[in-house]
């Protein structure tokens, strides 16, 4: 194994692709990472596919079903601004919604977008900033939303090509062959929603029950490589989160829970390291990080 990243403190140098859907989806269960590293000194790009606009408007009056998008969109601006993002692309896919509503069937919408499309765009991207690691959802998408399972499938597909000879994402403008050392997907632990549940409800926060669905939601703990401890940039996490007015609303539950419940819950941020795979248990146990064993 090269040498473990651990240690240090300063990342300058180093550089992280976020390839996500929507605007919120960098924030909640990645911001705390993307807060941490970037200020550390390591250079974040993040691509959001859609501007998210069949999202939640939770606010009366900022926005409304045709200007969500260009709201969402500016939402996702601020929050770049507070995590220290360097780079920022949304791509104009529309957001398809839920499985089964009739957005799915929306040329347009991010899940019918042609493959090859969509490669050339992120391989671009790679190619243009040359990241050392890439960072996606786990293939269920969290909770199985389409638009999070193509970009799962898209990210870890554009990771391979982007150091194909082979491959040109556009003929007329060539581009040189990147590898990227490792493809990280975050995850959540299977059960993560009746914990959350319990804990917001048993410190006196109102919050829906999880369906039977939901409850089905998440990776088996296992299958989790490590846990980024997040805690000193919960502040930045929050304010990151709370840029998205139109998804969290004055009721976002998550205002009024304890210090003790919140650093619980948005403290820490789950992942799983695709490649390099990591095969041996011992592996698992070391104080893991996005970067380590990543030499620049
Ligand atoms: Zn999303």
């Amino acid at each position: 194994m090269k040498a473990a990243t651990t240690n240090i403190k300063d990342f300058s140098g180093y550089r992280l692709l976020a390839c996500f859907a929507h605007p919120d989806d960098e924030a909640f269960p990645v911001g705390g990472t993307l807060a941490m590293y970037s200020s550390l000194g390591a250079s974040i790009a993040l691509i959001t596919t859609t501007s998210g606009q069949l999202g939640e408007i939770r606010q009366d009056g900022i926005a409304t079903k045709d200007t969500l998008g260009s709201v969402r969109s500016s939402e996702l601006r601020e929050s770049a601004h507070v995590l220290g993002i360097d780079r920022l692309n949304i791509l104009s896919y529309k957001d398809s919604g839920m499985a089964g509503w009739d957005a799915n069937k929306d040329p347009d919408a991010f899940i019918n977008a042609n493959p090859d499309t969509v490669r050339s765009q992120l391989v671009t991207e790679i190619r243009a900033f040359k990241p050392h690691v890439i960072l996606t959802f786990e293939p269920t998408g969290l909770y199985g939303h389409p638009d999070h399972i193509a970009i799962s499938q898209q990210t870890t597909d554009a990771f391979h090509y982007s150091n194909k000879k082979s491959y040109e994402p556009d003929p007329y403008h060539p581009t040189a062959p990147w590898e990227v050392s490792k493809l990280i997907y975050c995850a959540r632990p299977l059960g993560y929603r009746k914990e959350w549940y319990e804990q917001l409800i048993a410190s006196g926060v109102e919050m829906p029950e999880p369906s039977t669905e939901q409850l089905t939601h998440g990776t088996p703990p296992e299958e989790i490589d490590f846990i980024q401890d997040v805690s000193d940039y919960l502040d930045q996490k929050i304010r990151s989160i709370l840029c998205h007015k139109t998804q969290t609303g004055p009721n976002w539950p998550y205002r009024n829970a304890p210090e003790k419940v919140l650093k619980s819950i948005l403290g820490f941020e789950h992942y799983m390291q695709i490649y390099p795979k990591l095969v041996s248990r011992n592996q698992r146990q070391e104080p893991l990080g996005i970067f380590n064993g990543v030499e620049i």
